[in-house]
């Protein structure tokens, strides 16, 4: 089997589960409890904690622990909203994933807030420009993605963040898919909260976190007793946050890496859009994510060549894995100007640190022949 859907998830990596496995077993304690194993356990989420914060040039006070990736986005867009004593407006982007475009839009139903949208060009890229005009004093806050699932584009979230900065509105990244691929850079002062999910790099599925600057005030989403730090109430799973920090320290070097993996990339979007007819790159050609090849391919369902590929045993995506199964054409393509039968064409190609040239020209070669294959019968 050659699976090529890392951006979907990520197979655990092994040394994670190790470094977990004793808080599932003999220090099973609640970290709350104040005798010996109990204060282990704390010990050892303390640590995940140090470690999780060392790595992304975060203060431990501003690492909270979530069950995902989804839950730390809705945290920094309701948490950080709801605690603004005055204003009702967020910018976003219509390119955001669905955790966040669904977050958004429960604060306009529930909570009267209006969503200013930032348009993206035909990359799939916003301007900041368009912030500049957009951001009003009484803006609460401003959510852009680092990196975009589907197309692989690259925003550009640190001059968004100083924009920001330089108003005083405070901004958070859904960094989800930047994770392991780009330095995180919470050492920007002009990033307030960051998003992450741990099973995007190597940890278990059900673990996140949410980056929190400490001068952020935030209401909590889950309310109970008061654990991290009373953003997020609920007894820590200890066990996965040790993975999450074991997972995120085990990544190799961003730059190395993710130069390894683009020339990868390149081979085989070149081979692509040379061999596949009627094929077209999305998203920004050279500005995206280091693992990720997205395409659109005229007169072809994607979801047909989906499971066509499956049957060769190739498992790609058509974009995002959350909304693949409900949603027929993607939210993406169409704001990226992309009418709805080539935005149905789509599909991504999203490789892993253990992707070989050898898959990869086996893939270019299936998809070629699949690609003709239903071509045959339209
Ligand atoms: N944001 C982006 C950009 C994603 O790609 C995903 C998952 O695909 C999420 C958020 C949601 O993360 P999780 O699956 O941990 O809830």
């Amino acid at each position: 089997m050659i699976y090529l859907d890392f951006a979907a998830t990520s197979p655990v990596n092994v040394e994670a589960i190790r470094a977990a496995t004793p808080y599932l077993t003999t220090d099973f304690a609640n970290p709350s409890s104040t005798h010996s194993s109990g204060r282990r356990a704390k010990a050892a989420l303390n640590d995940a904690r140090e470690r999780v914060a060392k790595l992304t040039s975060a203060h431990s006070s501003e690492v909270i622990f979530t069950a995902s990736g989804t839950e730390a986005i809705n945290l920094a867009l309701s948490g950080i909203s709801l605690a603004q004593p005055a204003g009702r407006r967020i910018i976003s982007s219509p390119t955001e994933h669905q955790a966040s475009l669904a977050a958004l839009n429960f604060l306009h139903q529930f909570h009267g807030f209006q969503i200013d949208w930032l348009e993206v060009d035909k990359f799939g890229v916003v301007s900041p420009d368009q912030l500049e005009t957009l951001l009003r004093a009484d803006t609460t806050l401003v959510s852009l993605m680092c990196v975009n699932n589907e197309t692989g584009t690259i925003q550009p979230v640190n001059e968004v963040a100083s924009i920001c900065a330089s108003l005083n509105v405070p901004f958070h990244t859904d960094a989800v898919q930047a994770a392991g691929w780009m330095s995180l850079g919470f050492n920007n002062p002009a990033i307030s909260a960051l998003s992450l999910s741990g099973h995007k790099f190597g940890a278990p599925k059900g673990t996140g976190a949410l980056l929190l600057s400490r001068d952020i005030a935030c209401e909590p989403l889950i309310h109970g007793g008061n654990q991290e730090s009373g953003n997020r109430s609920g007894t820590e799973n200890v066990a996965w946050c040790v993975a999450f920090a074991e997972a995120l320290s085990l990544l190799p070097d961003v730059e190395q890496e993710g130069s390894r993996i683009s020339k990868m990339r390149d081979w085989f979007t070149t081979t692509v859009l040379a061999d596949v007819p009627g094929s077209s790159l999305t998203g920004h050609a050279t500005d995206r994510h280091p693992a990720i090849a997205s395409f659109v391919i005229e007169g072809i369902h994607g979801a047909s060549l989906l499971s066509e590929l499956d049957r060769m045993n190739i498992q790609i995506s058509s974009g995002s894995a959350c909304s693949s199964e409900h949603e027929e054409s993607s939210h993406v393509l169409k704001a990226m100007g992309y009418d709805d039968n080539t935005a149905q064409s789509a599909i991504r190609i999203s490789l892993g640190h253990t992707t070989s040239m050898d898959e990869l020209e086996a893939t270019a070669a299936a998809l070629q022949r699949a690609v003709t294959d239903l071509s045959l019968y339209r």
